[in-house]
């Protein structure tokens, strides 16, 4: 374990472009696809047996990794080595195509009349980051969160088929051994859009790739599906999901077991979480949670108890975790001072403010109770009175009561 890595929360409060790029240094080609062992195996298969379809249609639920499977795709076949399906990860090629600069491979974003082009380039640069970034325009309509929800009409336009598909995909490829064009949300392309890739596809060029990506097979227009070969990506396990968030260091694996979960089969959708406000927000919540549980002051820390028990439970569950961390933190820091191999790199301060200010807390009472109020929210008790009882327990733990009370067992 590096230290440093589980800066997720750090992270979010920087733009978009200037986030870490562990995963591309450290991982290519298929290995940034998180399971679909199945899609692998066929995708890899149809390059080595030479039977590399000129249209295929990939679908499944967002955050499965059909992005991440198409890169990867365009890669093997690209790549100047290797010939089997596999990439060698040192070529020119494989330099290129998952840091999104190959001139042969098109990452197309269906997109508003109006937008700009350095705003889409922006966009499919991401990928370069995680192919399992958040690119589209309805659920990022700006890149840097300014602004709501955008009510425009996003698809594929005649023009942007014409401009962005129909001229780079005539030309001869520049560098590599075949032209490329990945499709996002396919589903949006409709009427003179759809007629004019059609064209298109009725008259391939020679070694000539799209891939069009889909969530629902039954939203694509099928004079479209009939003309690709169909691969379809299942929502992956909390397991591959929670090691992916590991391996990234976007999270403990305690933490990304919970955003796993959270996530509903979709790695997007936890390293959103992981990387952006929910983190934040329960981190800011935990810290205000410990100071009035340590003010104790009866009503005002009640409302806070009310305030967490009203969320979800996993949602209770993931703040909870969060607070262990800290915790956790803080009896590493008792023990080892800075140099403590930490989770919460950034928290030194607050380390060291607890550490002075509560010389006598009793941390692994403290520890305990977490650990105990997670088990009752799991079990589905009430949510309340569990986290009523933590209030009371830590509080009383942060003064160093000599005499803590066991936690009543609710329920
Ligand atoms: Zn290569």
């Amino acid at each position: 374990m590096r230290a440093g890595k589980y800066d997720g929360a750090d992270r979010g409060s920087t733009p978009y472009r200037d986030r870490g790029s562990f995963f591309i240094t450290d991982y290519m080609g298929w290995d940034r696809l998180i399971g679909q062992e199945r899609v692998k195996h066929m995708l890899s298969s149809a390059i080595s047996s030479k039977r590399v379809a000129h249209a295929w249609l990939f679908h499944g639920p967002a955050g499965s990794g059909k992005r991440a499977a198409a890169l990867a795709f365009a890669q093997a076949l690209q790549c100047k080595e290797r010939f089997d399906g596999s990439v060698c990860g040192t070529c020119s090629a494989c330099h290129k195509v998952p840091r999104m600069l190959h001139p042969d491979v098109h990452v197309l974003i269906p997109h508003a009349n109006d937008a700009a082009p350095a705003d889409l380039g922006a966009r499919v640069a991401l990928l370069a980051e995680s192919p399992y970034s958040v690119i589209d325009y309805a659920r990022r309509p700006s890149l840097d969160g300014s602004g709501g929800a955008s009510n425009k009409q996003v698809s594929y336009l005649i023009g942007q088929v014409q401009e962005e598909l129909r001229a780079p995909m005539s030309y001869r490829p520049v560098e590599g051994a075949w032209r490329i064009a990945i499709l996002t949300h396919a589903q949006t392309m409709r009427t003179e859009g759809a007629n004019a890739f059609l064209k298109l596809l009725e008259e391939p060029g020679n070694n000539t790739v799209f891939i069009l990506l889909a969530e629902r097979l039954d939203q694509v227009l099928p004079t479209i599906m009939s003309r690709c070969q169909q691969v379809r990506f299942s929502p992956l396990d909390a397991d591959e999901i929670a090691a992916g968030i590991e391996r990234e260091g976007l999270a403990p694996p305690d933490m990304a077991a919970v955003l796993a979960r959270m996530a509903d089969g979709s790695y997007e959708q936890a390293r959103e979480l992981a990387l952006s406000k929910e983190l934040r927000r329960s981190r800011d919540f935990i810290l205000d949670f410990l100071r009035h549980a340590f003010k104790a002051s009866g009503d005002d820390m009640m409302s806070r108890v009310d305030e967490l028990a009203a969320e979800g439970r996993e949602s209770v569950k993931f703040h909870l975790l969060v607070l262990l961390g800290l915790i956790r933190d803080l009896l590493l820091f008792a023990e080892a001072g800075k140099t403590a191999p930490i989770v919460n790199v950034d928290w030194q301060d607050v380390l060291v403010k607890f550490s002075g200010g509560l010389p006598l807390a009793r941390l692994d009472t403290m520890a305990d109770a977490v650990e105990h109020a997670i088990y009752m929210v799991e079990r589905n008790v009430n949510q309340r009175l569990a986290l009523a009882n933590l209030a009371i327990t830590l509080s009383r733990a942060m003064r160093g009561d000599g005499q803590v009370e066991a936690v009543p067992r609710v329920g």
